[in-house]
């Protein structure tokens, strides 16, 4: 069967260091990799820490790319660009130089493990939705759009 590009989205994040530039290396990289074009890509918006709140804002962002890889190639991607970064994952919601999650991947729900798609907290967290509102707002997720996701309460 012949398969071509898969529409993904990738949310990303980091509160240490220059988040801005951290975000567009992170962009570069992702979109320089054989396999990935990007599409689109949000602004940067700037956000409350969640979970653990003593920390620095966060500066957040969303892409949509085309992607060849698979969706488990296209993970693997995002943590080797998130070490090469020089991310250390110490505490669970600290501080980070970059997080890079896959939100959708297509139309693909996968529950495997170290792999969920849709992402498990898209919907409840405006960090991720405002920035994905932006280049994909009828993205379906769930049975809703991203635009009433973003809008529910
Ligand atoms: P965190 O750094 O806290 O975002 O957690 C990263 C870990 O979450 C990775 O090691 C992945 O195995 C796992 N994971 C599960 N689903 C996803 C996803 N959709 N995108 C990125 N990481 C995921």
């Amino acid at each position: 069967m012949p398969t071509g590009p898969v529409r993904a989205h990738v949310g990303l994040g980091g509160n240490i260091g220059d988040r801005k530039a951290n975000l567009e290396t992170a962009i570069s990289r992702l979109g320089e990799t054989p396999g990935i074009t990007l599409v689109a890509r949000s602004s940067f918006i700037g956000t409350e820490p969640w979970g653990k709140t003593d920390q620095e804002w966060f500066l957040n962002a969303a892409i949509a790319v085309d992607t060849t890889l698979s969706a488990r190639q296209l993970l693997e991607t995002c943590l080797a660009v998130e070490t090469a970064m020089g991310r250390v994952r110490e505490e669970k919601w600290g501080p980070r130089i970059i997080d890079l999650d896959i939100l959708t991947y297509g139309d693909a729900l996968i529950d495997e493990e170290g792999l969920q798609v849709p992402h498990p907290y898209i919907a409840e967290r405006e960090f991720v939705l405002e920035p994905l509102a932006e280049i994909a707002p009828d993205l379906m997720i769930g049975g809703k759009t991203v635009r009433e996701l973003l809008n529910k309460d």
